[in-house]
């Protein structure tokens, strides 16, 4: 491991000595095999959107993904049926209740969320079984790309939850006796048990909450598991919901989508940043691990990680607001610095958003204030734009162009205005100085034969 990212691994040590001791909570016992756990497991985990993997403590060692595994059968459902017909079966609204209440909408049956038993029960049902492709099967294989790995499941306790889950299946039942779900719910608690029962590892969960955080595209396979809409949708619901009737209170404290199982594992993602996961198995009476939530709430407030915090923009959009005769390059006689006056210039750096986009539109409209006949754009420290930000600017520029004004992009790499694109957008440059130069002809009057635009 070299010096620096030691650094990170180091940060999750200092939580794992922190917190290693602490011996609250108690296993889960109404699933027997679960009792047998060790209690003094305790592992934590990062993967980065880059794929960079931190652990510390038992991050290798296999437990059953348990509720973890919900956010991920109902990205599936969302992936397969779209997230009006899943709307139509589970609702997405916070329960305030224990993972396995009775939370049920009045008079349709429809559970509050995906995230408490009955909602999953409901989205397993909705997965489609077929000979070809049975139900189960279909989440295994998506788990296990989740994952970046293949899953197996653990049929000891598989068989150990399947003896004594009287609760589910009552659910279930109960569930088919309120709605006219053309699933049936019954059948899809065995496959619910099974789904549950799958094996992993806090690296394992770890690499699952980074594919949700990095958009749906697993960062260690570079799989696309699930779209970026549906890796949104997903975030959403655990950020409401995930962490039952302590979802609230979760949001409120530690700010991340997260989501925990009875086995001991618990995930929180940072969106665009990490996926997070820990193991240990002692309980709070809310079915979360004691210390994988005070590690990663410690973990949170120390690097800011609350989504509320977000995002102070890192570094300035906008470098340069002028006038062309203030540039450096400027050459020589009055004549041409009046004319270079003319020429408004506002320059960007850094990966363009809406926020970014606001920005370089605000200093666009401060530099083509006063006398200005053309405005130039320089895009040459941009390194991304994305489709909002690119929309905006180029409207942007419309807007200026139709108020009589020339409008030119120094813009090298064809960010802004890819090639073939060149119809109704401003003229693109290769530089800046190119895009003053050809600015200064034509704000002189009659443009004079204006040069094809550079391409690179
Ligand atoms: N299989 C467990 C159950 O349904 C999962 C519950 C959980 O992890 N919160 O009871």
């Amino acid at each position: 491991m070299s010096a620096a990212t030691g650094a990170v691994t180091d940060a999750l040590r200092e939580l794992h000595a922190r917190f290693a001791d602490v011996d609250e909570g108690e296993l889960a016992d109404y699933i027997p095999q679960l009792a047998l756990a060790d209690p003094g497991a305790f592992g934590l985990a990062l993967i980065s959107m880059d794929g960079h993997c931190y652990s510390t403590g038992d991050a290798g060692v296999p437990f059953t993904v348990q509720s973890v595994s919900k956010p991920f059968v109902y990205a599936l459902a969302l992936s397969l049926l779209g997230l009006d017909e899943v709307s139509r079966w589970v609702n997405a609204e916070p329960s305030g209740e224990a993972f396995n209440a009775i939370s049920l909408e009045h008079g349709t049956g429809r559970p509050d969320n995906a995230m408490v038993n009955a909602g999953a029960i409901v989205t397993t049902a909705l997965i489609p079984d077929t000979p070809v492709a049975p139900r189960f099967g279909r989440i295994l294989d998506c788990l296990s790309r989740f994952a970046g790995r293949r899953l197996d499941v653990d049929e000891e306790v598989y068989a150990s939850e399947a003896a004594t889950g009287d609760r589910n299946r009552a659910l279930a039942y109960l569930i088919r006796s309120t709605g006219p779900l053309p699933v049936d719910p019954v059948a899809a608690v065995e496959t619910y048990f099974r789904q549950c029962a799958v094996r992993v590892t806090a690296l394992d969960l770890a690499a699952m909450a980074a594919t949700l955080a990095n958009g749906g595209v697993n960062p260690l396979t570079g799989d696309t598991v699930v779209s970026e809409p549906v890796a949104a949708q997903v975030l959403a619901v655990m950020a409401t919901c995930g962490m039952y009737d302590s979802s609230g209170d979760w949001l409120l404290r530690v700010g991340l989508p997260a989501k925990s199982g009875v086995s001991g594992g618990l995930i929180a993602a940072g969106p665009a940043r990490f996926g997070l996961a820990t193991y240990s198995p002692l309980l709070d009476p809310t079915g979360t691990s004691v210390r994988g939530h005070r590690a990663i709430g410690m973990l949170s407030e120390r690097l800011g990680l609350h989504l509320m915090y977000n995002p102070a923009l890192a570094g300035s959009t906008v470098t340069l607001v002028t006038t062309a005769d203030d540039l450096p390059a400027a050459p020589t006689g009055e004549r041409e610095r009046v004319r270079r006056g003319r020429v408004a210039v506002a320059a960007a750096q850094g990966a363009l958003d809406f926020t970014a986009a606001e920005r370089v539109l605000y200093a666009l409209d401060e530099a083509a204030s006063g006398r200005t006949g053309a405005v130039v754009l320089d895009l040459v420290r941009v390194t991304d734009i994305d489709t909002v930000a690119r929309a905006m600017l180029r409207s942007g520029l419309a807007r200026i162009a139709d108020d009589g004004r020339r409008t030119a992009v120094a813009d090298p790499d064809g960010r802004l205005c890819g090639p073939g694109d060149e119809s109704g957008g401003p003229r693109r440059f290769g530089s800046r100085e190119e895009a003053v130069t050809w600015c200064t002809e034509t704000v002189a009057g009659p443009a004079a034969a204006a040069p094809r635009p550079n391409t690179p």
